[in-house]
């Protein structure tokens, strides 16, 4: 067997034996395998997909390419979190907190930012000291005396997606079906956690830009966490436009920070609710979803979430005096508000060309191992179905050099579209899949 052959074989769309994807997902673990074949194999999957057999083979390959974790004997059930990629999407940084503050514990396995998509632990590392590199024995340390770890790949922890999600995000193949439900489920299975939330993003700044493919997703990565002995829920949820109002690494901290502390903007926030609601009645901590609810608000707004939030960044190495005054947070060289060029009301606030605008300001990376620039991004000020005063702020640019503030001021105007009639809001969520 060699790389090569395996490689054909995709390119000409024929269906990959186990033998075969656990022989190549080995050689990228163990880097016997160069980058420039994991990325031409990666685009043929992306080109020619995956019956679902291969892809319950790609995940458990990815999964077992380093330790798998069994958290049964620290704790009966242990909750995670996993969303598919968005714009302005920090809702692991208020829901994970909130969860593990009723009690339950969490222990999540985050990515970093993947094409126009934010990522994790991009976002916590503008927290000076805080690691994200957790080995096992540190992850189970912290779960069992707090309840809540927060850690990326590492030799340990499915490495294989560690890999190929960083190829990835640079090589144009991250909206693939098969590439997206097995690179989340390795992680999850990986981490141990017994119940999951999935948060399946659809619309322009989402992977999935249909409904029927989010659910296709969908039901695959529930499909294969049941196989796997896991309780999956995914919840279908609008990306048309960005979550929230910030989109950068440092500005979407800040702006958790002020959900933690109970005035963050409103979809953000029910967002958060939402997703904990369900994690909570996974999790088996709820009863119902009313009563996930209820807890979940009473963590977060009597500051329990805010509280288990400090003790995370603090157990992980990060100096909490910069969360505790985010204004300390990096702060971009160049901060412009721009207004609106007319009056009317917003129909579409396109989440894929902010996402874009973010990463050329340099939140994201264009080539593998680029370094990100946690203070630069963006500040959304409204929301689809507002209707705006020319002259109003429409958004805020935070950049590092003024040739890229200008292109960012085009390309954001242009993600805007109006209509002089009243237009409804988006939706938060299209609904679940069990
Ligand atoms: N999140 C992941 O972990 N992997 C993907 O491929 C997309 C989102």
């Amino acid at each position: 067997m060699n790389a090569v052959d395996i490689i054909i074989k995709k390119r000409d769309a024929l269906e990959l034996t186990k033998e075969e994807i656990d022989f190549f997902i080995q050689g990228i673990a163990t880097n016997q395998i160069p980058d420039y074949q994991a990325a031409a194999w990666a685009m043929a999957v992306l080109l020619n997909g995956m019956t679902d057999q291969e892809t319950t083979d790609l995940t458990l390959a990815m999964a077992h390419s380093g330790q798998i974790m069994d958290l049964s004997h620290i704790i009966p059930i242990e909750v995670d979190k996993h969303s598919t990629g968005g714009v302005g999407d920090k809702t692991t940084l208020v829901v994970e907190p909130t969860v593990a503050a009723c009690g339950l514990p969490v222990a999540k396995m985050s990515g970093r930012g993947l094409g126009f998509s934010g990522g994790t632990l991009d976002k916590m590392e503008s927290i000076p000291g805080f690691r994200t590199a957790i080995g096992q024995d540190e992850f189970v340390h912290l779960l069992k005396t707090t309840g809540l770890v927060l850690a990326g790949q590492t030799a340990d922890l499915a490495p294989a997606d560690g890999k190929l999600y960083a190829l990835r995000d640079v090589t144009g193949t991250v909206p693939s079906i098969p590439l997206i439900a097995s690179s989340v489920m390795s992680k999850k299975i990986a981490g141990g956690a017994h119940a999951i939330v999935l948060d399946v993003k659809i619309g322009l700044g989402a992977f999935m830009k249909t409904i029927d493919d989010a659910r296709q997703l969908s039901r695959l990565m529930v499909a294969i966490g049941t196989l796997s002995g896991r309780k999956v829920v995914a919840l279908l949820s609008d990306m048309n436009q960005p979550l929230g109002n910030a989109v950068g690494n440092a500005l979407e901290v800040k702006e958790a920070i002020d959900t933690l502390h109970g005035h963050g903007p409103q979809d953000f926030t029910e967002h958060c609710l939402t997703v904990a609601s369900h994690m909570l009645v996974v999790g088996q901590k709820a009863k119902d979803l009313t009563e996930g609810r209820k807890m979940a608000e009473d963590a977060l707004y009597k500051g329990r979430s805010w509280e288990k939030f400090r003790t995370l960044v603090a157990n992980q190495g990060g100096d909490v005096s910069f969360i505790d005054n985010p204004e300390k947070l990096a702060k971009a060289p160049f901060i412009e508000d721009i207004p609106a060029p007319r009056d009317g009301y917003i129909t579409e606030i396109n989440a894929q060309t902010v996402g874009e605008t973010s990463v050329e300001l340099g939140a994201g990376r264009v080539k593998k191992g680029d370094p990100i620039d946690p203070a630069v991004g963006i500040i959304i000020h409204h929301k689809v179905g507002d209707r705006i005063k020319k002259g109003d702020v429409l958004f805020t640019i935070h950049a590092n050099d003024r040739d890229k503030l200008e292109d960012a001021k085009v390309r954001l105007l242009e993600a805007h579209k109006w209509s002089d009639k009243a237009c409804e809001p988006l939706p938060l969520f299209y609904g679940v899949v069990q």
